[in-house]
């Protein structure tokens, strides 16, 4: 009988164990992704022209093997796919297994609907090395605490890249009805499994910035010096088995380091699984009694998140972080971590505005890692850092982009301000360039207000 291949965060045709299940009896498979309302109005623009882009460069990449192409449908999973599989008179299902909170309900539905049919909803493999729930403790529950985690994921070891299949061979169908959709060209041209190939591979030959530096450049943003392959990552471009494979043949200090932090990817996808509550919820329920500052209740709160999202506090190297995802979706992990800590600690707005904004203008934004990253940042996630332990956006900046590279990157007004002062303009004798803003707040006393809230949160 004909199988479904139902692509979801898997777009790839490269070590794609739920493909190869699906073609494996050399039965005929159809290729599907379903546009999903509910999925599509949580996504923002900047993840679905990645999306679009990305489905035409699947679509493409399906034809070059000899088959119809991609059938993209639009509607409820629950009622799309057991009407395709009566159409084609299906057998079985194929998928990658979704972890989110989502995407479990949602294969819930599909598996129920599709029942009743005798057709089979078959899971096979995983966006991550080692699957959520897997890996447990000594008790027998989750791991709360990542080195242990890390530990116990490095001893069971990723398994090896799934074998290549002759996708030539295979008999393909299409569905009817099924819709086309406009790409960017600009984002068809870097989107898809070859792209990020060719991405990953020139980035482990970098002779400056690439693995090799990766331990001691990591946390530069002005060296640029990371691999960017989370958008890849975030659409199953490229699997994580594949990168660890080609890390664990280097052996060498940065190689080391980009294992742990795609440990990381795995810990975080693991403590949702365990609390899917955590979309919105702090993992540690003290921290509900943080007073936080309410955009929709005061107007000052409101004021503050506006200058955070555009990139307007006057401190350079969190306004240099926020519009660089203004312009290219993506930010350096460091400045990350000290834009969240800006918002949470400095302007005492609560994690999930930060976190939602990340979410609507990430090309790699995914709730798992996303939200997850949001509470260690905050202090409430699992292994996070201590609340108490505040960044100061100064220190972080004149440490990690010394000559202010960075910060002139993506801040014009400071592009010809002398080292000395790119940090903090407002102590330059002739104060902050034309059209850039003076500090919003002062961060000694906003620090010490941050410490204040956190006292309720110990006594609670
Ligand atoms: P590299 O340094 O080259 O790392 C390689 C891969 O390891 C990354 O692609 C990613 O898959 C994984 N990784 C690295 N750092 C982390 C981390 N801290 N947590 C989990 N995995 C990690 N990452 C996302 O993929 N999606 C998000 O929505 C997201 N939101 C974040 C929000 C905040 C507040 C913070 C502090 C971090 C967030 N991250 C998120 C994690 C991290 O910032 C990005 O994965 C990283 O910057 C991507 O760049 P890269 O691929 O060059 O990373």
């Amino acid at each position: 009988l004909p199988a479904i291949w139902w692509v979801r965060r898997d777009l790839r045709l490269r070590d794609n164990p739920a493909l190869a299940a699906a073609v494996h009896d050399g039965s005929a498979v159809l290729p599907v992704f379903i546009l999903d309302p509910a999925l599509l109005a949580k996504a923002g623009p900047v993840r679905t022209a990645w999306l679009h882009a990305a489905l035409q460069v699947l679509d493409a990449d399906l034809r070059e093997r000899g088959g119809p192409g991609l059938s993209i449908l639009r509607g409820k999973p629950e009622t799309v796919i057991p009407r395709l599989a009566r159409e084609i008179g299906a057998g079985e299902v194929q998928v990658s297994a979704d972890f989110a909170p989502y995407g479990r309900r949602r294969d819930e539905r599909v598996r129920d609907a599709l029942a009743g049919r005798d057709v089979r909803f078959v899971t096979t493999g995983s966006p991550y090395g080692v699957a959520p729930g897997t890996l447990t403790n000594a008790s027998g529950g989750p791991y709360q605490v990542f080195t242990p985690f890390f530990r116990a994921w490095t001893d069971r070891g990723v398994h090896s890249p799934a074998p290549s299949i002759r996708l030539a061979d295979v008999d393909w169908l299409a569905a009817e009805r099924r819709i086309s959709i406009e790409a960017d060209p600009e984002l068809v041209a870097i989107a898809g499994e070859e792209a990020a190939t060719r991405c990953w591979h020139r980035w482990l030959e970098r002779k400056q910035g690439g693995v090799t530096d990766y331990a001691d450049l990591h946390d530069d943003p002005g060296a640029d010096a990371t691999s960017h392959l989370s958008v890849a990552l975030r659409w199953g471009h490229l699997h994580p088995r594949t990168l660890l494979a080609d890390l664990a043949a280097r052996r060498s200090k940065g190689s080391a380091a980009l294992t742990r932090q795609l440990a990381w990817r795995d810990f975080f996808a693991d403590v949702l699984f365990h609390r899917p509550d955590a979309v919105t919820r702090p993992i540690r329920p003290e921290f509900n009694s943080m007073p936080t500052d309410e955009p929709d209740r005061s107007k000052r709160a409101a004021g503050r998140l506006e200058a955070w999202q555009q990139g307007r506090t006057g401190y350079p190297l969190v306004d240099a972080g926020m519009r660089q995802l203004l312009v290219e979706g993506w930010m350096h992990n460091r400045v990350r971590m000290v834009v969240a800590s800006f918002l949470v600690k400095d302007l005492h707005v609560g994690w999930w505005h930060g976190a939602e904004w990340f979410m609507a203008r990430l090309r790699d934004g995914d709730i798992a890692q996303n939200q997850l990253n949001w509470q260690w940042v905050a202090g409430c996630g699992t292994d996070a850092a201590p609340y108490f332990r505040v960044f100061n956006p100064t220190s972080q900046a004149k440490k990690f982009d010394p000559g202010g590279t960075y910060i002139r990157r993506y801040v014009s007004e400071l592009a010809d301000v002398p080292d000395e002062h790119v940090h903090e303009p407002w102590l330059s004798p002739v104060g902050v360039p034309d059209g850039y803003p003076e500090p919003i707040v002062d961060h000694a006393e906003e620090r010490k207000e941050a410490l204040d809230r956190y006292e309720l949160v110990k006594r609670a």
